[in-house]
């Protein structure tokens, strides 16, 4: 009997929680402290703050990834697509291209889990306007690794510029130039 009371009471109080945020929302839209985007962001001038665990366009490390195709197998929707070659220096296989589709990827970071290497991340950048659908298409493997991994801004003229290259920027036995800068 006790147990019924509780769930009672948890069902009418989650249900009142949950009006309470909804009528605040509403009474905030409807008043005057509500400001418009541009008042309250200066995007695109300046990035827009996003969460720590934001989920956004990935980060990839094409120095470390082993071409396991780990990432490629967890994805869900199969928008990522990988060529390798054997590699002529030392074991495994060297990256010709990794390529992910956003106008597929969902965002739901389940290639991030898999990696061994962890070469993989969601990054912080969501901002990746083009006209075409083949601007949607990134291949991390042509872009210049300070953007594809580092801190600068995955954007559309980067994604651009790679559609021309034919190989990877960067092939194995060649220096990182991460060993510094990511320790
Ligand atoms: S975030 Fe999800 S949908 Fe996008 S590439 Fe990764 S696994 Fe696929
Ligand atoms: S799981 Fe990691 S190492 Fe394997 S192919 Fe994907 S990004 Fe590369």
């Amino acid at each position: 009997m006790l147990m019924w009371f509780r769930n009672v009471w948890m069902a009418v109080s989650t249900v009142a929680h949950g009006m309470f945020v909804t009528l605040n929302t509403m009474r905030k839209t409807y008043s005057h402290d509500r400001r418009t985007f541009a008042d309250t962001y200066a995007y695109p001038e300046e990035p827009l703050k996003v969460k720590p665990r934001y989920r956004g366009f990935h980060r990839f490390d094409l120095t470390t990834c082993i071409g396991c195709e780990k990432c490629a197998q967890a994805c869900p929707v199969d928008c990522i697509y990988i060529e390798k070659e054997k590699s002529p220096v030392g074991k495994g296989f060297r990256l010709t291209g990794f390529a992910i589709d956003y106008t597929k990827c969902m965002f739901c970071a389940l290639c991030v889990e898999p990696c061994p290497v962890d070469c993989i991340f969601m990054g912080s950048n969501h901002d990746l306007s083009c006209y075409s659908r083949d601007g949607c298409i990134v291949d991390y493997a042509k872009l210049p690794l300070e953007i594809a991994w580092g801190r600068a801004t995955l954007n559309p003229t980067a994604v651009a510029e790679s559609k021309v290259l034919h190989q990877p920027v960067w092939v194995k036995g060649e220096e990182s130039p991460f060993e510094f800068s990511e320790t």
